[in-house]
């Protein structure tokens, strides 16, 4: 069946274009326009229309990596459906390297928007309009905040089966359930449109293998939704590890902090995750200790920390996560898309 026309502002792409067009964001008070880039890969034959969208916070790089090496692949020319790539949605937060919009308000928290709402309400609006009213997929790319690095992880509702499918399909190594009625996910729920959220990395810095691992379960997803045809080399299948239960373990004194496990490996229950010491000399430290067996999913790479502030976050998962862990990190070194 022949693909039909999208329009997106003014502009109307065609099955079998390519486009790139700029969106207009709210006016700031400067006068000087800010445009959002977006690129539309319009198929000749209908299929689904997929949203790949990066940097909602603007000082996540990451996405912009993984969408920059996607548009890159000459496999995109053959899609079935629609392919909708914004590398950065919050273009201002990306200018003033923060993660929020002039309003000081956070974009994935605002939607579906308003047209008279706040600033931030104003860009939802337009976005969900504009974008999210015309895909039926979705992949949101993250990273952590600054100093925290995330483990290579995407985030959804395990109780949206579709949604549950383009995570597995996905395959990164850790599968997080979340339970989010508010925001993108709650939109997305909203209109039944199934949608993960990968994470990898920290803000304002790059994490070459968690673009890797990004653009490959891009590619898987495409794979399986028959937006590509299927990989001429037989794909290895990993089993990423599901997980619905976190923590985030907590310093409960203020100093300097050594972390001993490394992101992604797994610890067992007691395990000693890391110290805290007194920064000006005294031999008092505090051992911290994890409360229960399961994979570092992330870590505060700040050393300083005052009491109650972050210090690793772990899934909870029993031992057969070990296997499985040492499976992907096995696989990891394969980069071929597939
Ligand atoms: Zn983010």
């Amino acid at each position: 069946m022949k693909n039909s026309s999208l329009k997106i502002g003014n502009i109307v792409v065609k099955p079998g274009e390519k486009v790139t067009l700029a969106l207009p964001m709210p006016e700031i008070y400067t006068c000087a326009p800010i445009y959002i880039p977006i690129h539309v890969i319009q198929g000749k034959k209908a299929g689904p229309t997929l949203l790949i969208c990066g940097s909602m916070h603007g000082d996540e790089v990451n996405g912009i990596a993984i969408t920059q090496k996607l548009l890159k692949l000459s496999l995109l020319k053959s899609i079935k459906g629609t392919l909708i790539v914004i590398p950065t949605i919050n273009i201002y937060g990306m200018m003033t390297l923060s993660r929020n919009l002039p309003d000081r308000r956070d974009i994935e928290s605002s939607f579906p928007g308003s047209e008279t709402g706040s600033f931030a309400s104003r860009l939802a609006h337009l976005l969900t309009k504009e974008i999210f009213d015309q895909i039926t997929h979705c992949i949101d790319l993250h990273t952590g905040e600054p100093h925290i690095s995330k483990f290579s992880q995407i985030k959804t509702s395990l109780q949206s089966k579709d949604a549950e499918k383009l995570a597995l399909d996905f395959q990164a190594p850790v599968i997080v359930h979340t339970d989010s009625e508010e925001g993108l996910l709650w939109l997305m729920k909203d209109r039944s449109i199934p949608t993960i959220i990968f994470e990898t990395g920290q803000a304002l810095r790059l994490d070459q293998s968690g673009v890797k691992i990004g653009v490959q379960g891009i590619i898987r997803v495409m794979r399986n939704l028959e937006m590509l045809p299927i990989s001429p080399k037989k794909p290895k299948i990993r089993a990423p590890i599901k997980v619905d239960s976190r923590l985030w373990v907590r310093s409960s004194s203020s100093g300097l902090s050594e972390i001993f496990p490394k992101i992604g490996s797994f610890v067992t229950k007691d395990s000693v995750v890391a110290t805290i010491s007194d920064p000006f000399g005294s031999e008092k430290k505090e051992i911290v200790k994890a409360p229960f067996s399961g994979i570092i999913i992330s870590v505060n790479n700040l050393p300083i920390l005052n009491e109650g502030e972050p210090i690793v976050e772990i899934a909870e998962e029993k031992e057969h996560a070990v296997k499985t862990m040492h499976e992907w990190i096995k696989d990891k070194k394969d980069d071929v898309i597939q």
